[in-house]
C-alpha cells in the first residue's frame, strides 16, 4: 500500500479514510521540534520483507508505548513508594510525536508487522491519542489495538473507535470494590472501569478483552465471580500471572497463582474445556465453558513460558527498542529519527536488532534473574 503521507507546500499531508490533514498538528502534539518533512525512502519496495531472529522467531508485533504515565498506581506494577511525586518521568518533548510514531509503523510494516498495539504507562492520558489511531488506521491489513485500564474509556471509547481502533483490551483485577482499590492504590471504583467496557461494547467494539492479574492472598476469591460476570457478557475474560516484570514490583515466585490453579479453581463452579489456539504463537491458552457461554484464557508467562514462539518487539515511549518484556537494554531510535536518518538507515537499524535477537528470559527465569534490573513494565508497555 501506498504512504499515506504526501509532501505539498513544505508540508506534510496525511490522508485518511475520512480526512486529509496537515500533519504539522500531529507533529507538535508534545511540543516537538519543527516538523521535519519525511526523507522519501530509497528502498526499492522491500514488499513486506520478513525478518527472522537467531532462534528462528519472525518479527510479527509492535508494542507502542505512548506514554510511561498512568493514573493509577498498581502495587504489582507502578508502586506508590518509587513512583511517587518526585519520580521523574519523560518530558513531552522526550516522548515520540505522533508522527515519529507513523514513520516507525510504516518501516516496521515492511518488515512483516502485523499487528500494533498502542499501550503505555496508561495510554488514554496521552493527548489526543485518537489522532495516532487514525494515523495507523490508515493500513487497514494491520491488526490496530489498545491496552488501557479503562478509567477514561466512559469518554473516549467512541472516538477512539471513530479513528478506527479495531480492537481494545481492558485491564480488570477485581470486581471487589475494596480489593480493586487496594491493587490500583488511587481508590478508582469497579464501577467507572465497568461502565468504559460498556461504553466500548455500545460504540462497536467487541468482543473487548479483559485482563486479571492475579497475586496470591490479593485477589484470588475474584477470580470466580470475574468469570462469572464476563461469562454472559460477551467479553474474553483472561487471566495473566503475577510476572516478574521491572525490578520494583518485589516479586516472589510465591506470589503467582499458577493458571493450571485457576483453571481447577474456575472448573469446579463454571465447567470449562480448552479450545485450539488460534494462530501459533497465541499468548493465552484459550478455554470455552461447557454451557457454550463465551470463552477465556490464560496467559502463563511463568509457569508455561511462551518464548519460543514470541514475535513481539515492543517501543517505548522514548523511541528504545526492545526485543524482550524482561531486557535489561533497548536500541535507541529516536536519535535516528530525530538526526534526519533515512528510512534505509532505519529499517537496517531494526533488521539488525532483530537478526541479532535471541531472549528467551521467560525460559530460563530462576530467582537470580528475577532480581536483574529490568526495564520498568510502564515504561516499556505492557
Ligand atoms: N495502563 C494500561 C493497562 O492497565 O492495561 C496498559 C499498560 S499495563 C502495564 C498493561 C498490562 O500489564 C495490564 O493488564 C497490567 O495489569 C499488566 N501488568 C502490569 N504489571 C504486571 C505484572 N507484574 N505481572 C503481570 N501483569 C502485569
Amino acid at each position: 500500500m501506498a504512504s499515506p503521507l504526501r509532501y505539498l507546500h513544505g508540508y506534510i499531508m496525511l490522508e485518511t479514510a475520512h480526512k486529509t490533514y496537515t500533519l504539522e498538528g500531529f507533529m507538535n502534539d508534545n511540543s516537538m521540534a519543527p516538523v521535519q518533512p519525511e526523507r522519501p525512502s530509497t528502498i526499492l519496495a522491500p514488499s513486506r520483507q520478513t525478518l527472522s531472529d537467531v532462534r528462528g522467531r519472525p518479527l510479527r508485533d509492535l508494542r507502542i508505548s505512548v506514554t510511561d504515565r498512568c493514573n493509577f498506581r498498581c502495587t504489582y506494577c507502578m508502586p506508590k513508594e518509587v513512583f511517587g511525586k518526585d519520580f521523574q518521568f519523560l518530558e513531552r518533548s522526550q516522548l515520540l510525536s505522533f508522527g515519529e510514531i507513523h514513520r516507525l509503523v510504516r518501516i516496521f510494516r515492511d518488515h512483516g508487522v502485523e499487528k500494533i498495539r498502542i499501550t503505555g504507562g496508561e495510554p488514554l492520558v496521552r493527548r489526543k491519542l485518537e489522532r495516532l489511531i487514525e494515523m495507523l488506521a490508515y493500513w487497514d491489513d494491520l491488526d490496530l489495538t489498545l491496552t488501557t485500564n479503562g478509567s477514561l474509556l466512559k469518554q473516549k471509547a467512541r472516538d477512539l473507535r471513530n479513528a478506527g481502533l479495531r480492537r481494545i483490551t481492558v485491564s480488570l483485577d477485581s470486581l471487589d470494590d475494596p480489593v480493586f482499590k487496594s491493587m490500583n492504590d488511587v481508590d478508582f471504583p469497579v464501577e467507572m472501569v465497568l461502565e468504559g467496557i460498556d461504553a466500548a461494547a455500545a460504540a462497536g467494539f467487541g468482543p473487548i478483552k479483559v485482563n486479571m492479574v492475579v497475586k496470591r492472598g490479593v485477589n484470588e476469591h475474584s477470580v470466580v465471580p470475574m468469570a462469572r460476570y464476563f461469562k454472559d457478557r460477551g467479553h474474553i475474560l483472561r487471566f495473566i500471572e503475577f510476572m516478574d516484570v521491572g525490578a520494583t514490583n518485589g516479586w516472589k515466585m510465591e506470589h503467582v497463582v499458577p493458571s493450571r490453579e485457576l483453571v481447577q479453581m474456575i472448573n469446579r463452579e463454571l465447567p470449562i474445556v480448552p479450545l485450539d489456539p488460534n494462530y501459533r504463537g497465541e499468548v493465552a491458552e484459550r478455554w470455552r465453558y461447557k454451557d457454550g457461554a463465551g470463552e477465556l484464557g490464560f496467559i502463563s508467562s511463568v509457569t508455561h513460558a511462551f518464548c519460543r514462539d514470541c514475535t513481539r518487539a515492543r517501543l517505548s515511549a522514548e523511541g528504545q527498542l526492545y526485543t524482550c518484556l524482561f531486557a535489561t537494554q533497548g536500541t535507541d531510535f529516536r536519535a535516528l529519527l530525530r538526526g534526519e536518518a533515512s528510512d534505509d538507515e532505519v529499517s537496517q537499524l531494526i533488521s539488525k536488532v532483530w537478526t541479532a535477537r535471541s531472549d528467551r528470559y521467560s525460559e530460563i527465569r530462576t530467582a537470580e534473574t528475577a532480581k536483574l534490573r529490568k526495564v520498568e513494565m510502564s515504561y516499556i508497555g505492557g
